[in-house]
């Protein structure tokens, strides 16, 4: 039977009924390792306990307001946030697209408030990926998600990835920030250098620009620090966080110092879903774990397993896997063989991974991810290659 819904995913062949821990299950009983966290979302894994209680509780007493009241849940996750980060307000919106679109919204008025309203154009970085509203896809400036959508949206300028002569050179008296993934995640985990987030900062300084960051894939908790800016030293003005920071109810937001958020008073923004009562709670549940002791250091000790034996595959599978990138939970494999080829093969081995660009494939587990798991997802990928190996050379003879 053909599908009601629009066809605008290639979906995998299989659907799941429940989850565990970093455990999917399909309505046959079949086990999958799942190594994508419904791409960087299920930060604590699948029906993590806590994240179940805080999202019934809330159920019983009260899903939703409206922005039209104070909704103390997110007084609480936005003093939790700020206090947690740079930050000095939070916004929530629904998405990682939205929390951008509210970051570049607030940008182009932070000029306007200080007597700037041209200065609003945007230097966004090859290989980028801001989400998929009008705005959001100029800003990440793919040609595929642009193309026969009209005239794109206004105010992008798009510079080569580590250029930074373009940069400078695409910096005008309209320019109004710079926007950036320090580790882009759809692009094929390419992490940004830490040299390079320092001279943005310093080019912003210079010019008076503001830093956005979109930390929507690398943040809460990720890359073994709340967000990934951290290991540079390096501080946004503006910040969009989504994806992890809900555990998979939908959240984003969008977190910015008082200076950035200047132009942001009463009207000027707003939603009607963003922030309510279950979303926050859930919010704020997720925060309790990702913040208590030691969590973040079992996502770094977790990361350096999974790198240094993923190094062993490579060294096996030479022909299949030529490079590890990324940092804590956020690994991309580099191939030599498809990557969707890849990510059906590892299917085959009921271990789940996500493709990106660059022909990288990701490896997103959950955070709250074992020892066990890890060295179980080893095999599987060592499978894998060693099954995509042996393809390619009977392939040859
Ligand atoms: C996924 C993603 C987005 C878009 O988030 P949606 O929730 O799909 O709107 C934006 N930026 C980055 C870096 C992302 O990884």
């Amino acid at each position: 039977m053909t599908s009601a819904l629009l066809p605008t995913y290639a979906r995998a062949p299989i659907a799941f009924e429940r989850g565990e821990g970093a455990w999917l299950v399909t309505h046959d009983g079949e086990r999958y390792l799942d190594f994508g966290a419904g791409i960087a979302v299920n930060a604590l894994g699948h029906a993590h306990p806590h994240l179940v209680e805080a999202l019934t509780t809330q159920a019983q007493k009260l899903w939703h307001t409206s922005n039209l009241f104070e909704i103390p849940e997110g007084e609480r996750l936005g003093r939790r946030l700020v206090d947690a980060t740079f930050a000095d307000v939070a916004f929530f919106a629904n998405s990682g697209a939205e929390a951008n679109e509210a970051a570049i919204k607030m940008a182009r008025k932070y000029h306007a408030a200080g007597g700037h309203p041209e200065r609003f154009r945007i230097i966004t970085f090859e290989g980028a990926f801001h989400g998929r509203t009008l705005a959001t896809i100029a800003a990440g400036g793919q040609q595929k998600y642009i193309d026969g959508f009209g005239p794109k949206v206004d105010g992008f300028d798009q510079v080569p990835f580590g250029d930074h002569d373009a940069l400078v050179a695409a910096i005008g008296p309209e320019t109004a920030a710079l926007m950036i993934e320090p580790i882009q995640g759809e692009g094929g985990i390419r992490t940004v250098p830490t040299e390079m987030l320092r001279g943005l900062r310093a080019l912003c300084d210079e010019h008076g620009l503001l830093l956005i960051m979109d930390e929507v894939q690398t943040g809460v908790g990720r890359t073994g620090r709340l967000f990934a800016h951290e290991w540079a030293g390096v501080t946004p003005d503006i910040m969009s966080a989504a994806k992890g920071i809900g555990g998979g109810f939908p959240l984003g937001v969008c977190l910015a110092t008082a200076e950035a958020a200047r132009g942001m008073t009463a009207g000027s923004h707003g939603t009607t879903f963003g922030g309510n009562p279950l979303a926050m709670a859930v919010g704020n549940a997720v925060l309790d774990v990702v913040l208590a002791d030691g969590f973040l250091d079992h996502v770094l000790r977790m990361g350096l397993l999974l790198k240094q034996r993923l190094g062993a595959v490579i060294d096996r599978h030479p022909g299949v896997i030529t490079e590890i990138r990324g940092t804590g939970l956020i690994l991309g494999l580099k191939l030599d063989v498809p990557n969707t080829a890849f990510t059906a093969a590892a299917r085959d081995e009921r271990l789940l991974v996500i493709p990106a660009g660059d022909n990288v494939v990701r490896l997103l587990p959950p955070l709250i991810v074992s020892e066990a798991d890890v060295a179980e997802a080893v095999e599987r990928l060592d499978a894998t290659a060693g099954r995509l190996g042996s393809q390619m050379r009977g392939a040859a003879e």
